[in-house]
């Protein structure tokens, strides 16, 4: 089922320096007995209030992580680390963030980064090991981008977000997408640059906004240039403009090309 709209599924990317007046990393670490496991994997420093002795796995993966974004998006290594609070119960977890982040709303999955280095939050749902790569793909972004239009970073966080052996194929929103394309339906690329709140962004943008990163990073060596050159325009601190102008300067029809992309999705990814 889907959620309603505006109550997006997992993720809120903090935006506002001032709803993150709370504490920094380094006050949430120094509290060292709450976090009876703590591990390291590149950037990341995990502290979680269980045992992570089962999630070797996806600590492996988080340190992959920082490496897969660098090759894919030619971003710098990250140049501080990133915190992670695992929490086994939900309760605790929200009570955790009422107390430390009074003013930053309820959500399955936080990051904040507001001073000093970015704070991963997330509970031991069903879904943790999605919203952990989910909220440490933003967290890794915001190391060296300081602002992204908000459709390409929800876009990236969902790409990264599936498990690392399944990310060129086996996301859930695949067959929806090719069913779409199937039926004449493309998403229109400047209908998600128009999106300036979390709030907008239900499933269907969250779907569409996969897609066309995917479409980006695939579908050719224009595509994935023009995508690289888009995000070292906003590593630089300079405004680009939207991706949309940026295709249509260099390539022929965008829309077609996402759309013949999808269709041959099977000969594709063989
Ligand atoms: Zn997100």
């Amino acid at each position: 089922m889907h959620p309603p709209r505006g109550l997006t599924r997992r993720t809120w990317l903090l935006r506002s320096a001032a709803l993150a007046l709370g504490a920094g990393a380094s006050q949430l670490c120094a509290t060292e007995a709450q976090w009876p496991a703590e591990r390291a994997a590149g950037v990341f420093r995990c502290h979680a209030d269980f045992s992570l002795d089962h999630f070797e796995p996806l600590i492996a993966e988080l340190g992959e992580l920082e490496n897969d974004l660098a090759r894919d998006l030619d971003l710098a290594a990250p140049r501080e680390e990133i915190h992670l609070f695992l929490f086994e119960r939900k309760a605790t977890y929200e009570a955790y963030l009422k107390q430390y982040f009074p003013k930053v709303p309820a959500r399955k999955a936080l990051f904040i980064k507001a001073r000093g280095p970015g704070m991963v939050f997330a509970y031991r749902s069903g879904e943790l090991e999605i919203d952990v790569r989910h909220e440490a793909t933003h967290a890794l972004l915001h190391t060296s981008i300081q602002s992204l239009p908000l459709w390409l970073d929800e876009g990236l966080a969902e790409y990264y977000e599936v498990a690392r052996d399944q990310r060129l194929a086996g996301c859930p929103y695949v067959s929806g997408v090719r069913w779409n394309v199937r039926l004449g339906y493309v998403p229109e690329l400047q209908k998600l640059e128009k999106l300036r709140d979390i709030s907008e962004m239900g499933k269907d943008e969250y779907r569409d906004a996969w897609a066309w990163v995917h479409f980006l990073l695939h579908s050719s060596a224009t595509t994935h240039r023009i995508l690289r050159s888009y995000l070292a325009q906003h590593a630089a601190g300079k405004d680009p403009g939207e991706l949309s102008a940026w295709l249509r300067r260099d390539m022929a029809e965008p829309e077609t090309q996402f759309s013949l992309y999808f269709r041959r999705w099977n000969v594709v990814q063989k």
